[in-house]
């Protein structure tokens, strides 16, 4: 049987040169989701950007969202620039109002909804699961999980009244293999991938897929405490077999995949996406 450490022993020396090539090959959108129209939750930077760029270049009308305005200007008018079909809204996921209108604007504007990439988290707390005080516990549970079931609740109606659709949630590699400085944190994103599964389940009949993309280390504002700190960082991209970070825009054609026909028989799934960092159970 060949160990994991046997694997990525004579692959270091290679590592470095990875890193010198850690770019990906220009963008050929393939108009796979015209006519679609995608919510895409705490979208305005980072992930949830890079997903909405790339679900509107492969022709989708994307609706961008997060709490402030002045990111949600911004995000829009970065996707007009690039020739997307965009509408952008304010919502903080745990505002059931901002839910609300999120859904009744986007029908209003686009008519239907197809997609629903549930992408918003927080993380308001640092330590083992052990120490994780109540409050940060529960608005962790809320935004990471109970916010993403209730945005599910009510695009399902709409997606049912299409004849389809497709829910993507946006977990983490941490619900695989906890991070032990995110306890709490890992525990949410492990619950999602127990949410794809029984909403998967549930909608399947009504041709709606539900699946699930676990990220690694990504580039972004949110990572930037462990990316920023070089000793930090050195260690992390030790055990990562391509030896670099993940930039946004390598999750977005994954979710671009999964919400399309090339992945019609794809659903309750979640897929790593993490240059090889171990991820299983
Ligand atoms: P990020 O770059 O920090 O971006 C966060 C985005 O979320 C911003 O647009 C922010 O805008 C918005 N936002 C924050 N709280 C919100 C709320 N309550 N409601 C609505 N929008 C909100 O984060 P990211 O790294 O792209 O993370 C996106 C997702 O990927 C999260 O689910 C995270 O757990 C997951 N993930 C990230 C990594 C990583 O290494 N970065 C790894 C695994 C998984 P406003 O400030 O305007 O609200």
């Amino acid at each position: 049987m060949i160990s994991y450490q046997s694997l990525r022993r004579p692959g270091l020396s290679a590592v470095t040169s990875l890193r010198m090539k850690a770019t990906t090959a220009p963008l050929r959108p393939s108009g796979r989701l015209t006519g679609k129209v995608a919510l895409v939750t705490a979208s305005t930077e980072g992930i949830g950007l890079a997903i909405a760029q790339r679900l509107g270049e492969d022709g989708a009308h994307v609706v961008v969202s997060s709490r402030k305005q002045t990111n949600v200007d911004s995000a829009v008018s970065e996707l007009e620039g690039l020739g997307c079909s965009v509408l952008g809204l304010t919502c903080h996921v745990a505002k059931g109002q901002d839910r609300e209108n999120l859904i009744s604007k986007t029908l209003e504007k686009f008519g239907g909804i197809d997609i629903l990439v549930s992408n918003a988290a927080v993380n308001p707390t640092i330590g083992g699961v052990l120490d994780c005080p109540e409050t940060a516990w529960d608005k962790i549970f809320e935004v990471n999980v109970k916010n993403a079931l209730q945005l599910s609740q009510l695009v399902v109606p709409h997606m049912q009244q299409r004849g389809g659709g497709s829910i993507v949630y946006v977990s983490s590699v941490a619900g695989f293999q906890p991070f032990n400085l995110l306890g709490a944190y890992s525990v949410s994103k492990t619950a999602l991938l127990g949410l794809t599964k029984a909403v998967a389940q549930q909608v399947a009949p009504d041709n709606i897929r539900v699946n699930c993309v676990a990220p690694g280390i990504v580039n972004t504002k949110f990572s930037s405490v462990l990316i920023e700190n070089p000793a930090a960082a050195e260690k992390l991209q030790e055990n990562i077999l391509l030896g670099r970070f993940a930039e946004p825009k390598e999750m977005a054609g994954l979710v671009s995949f999964l919400c399309s026909s090339d992945a019609s028989y794809i659903t309750g799934e979640t897929i790593v996406v993490a240059g090889g960092l171990p991820s299983r159970m």
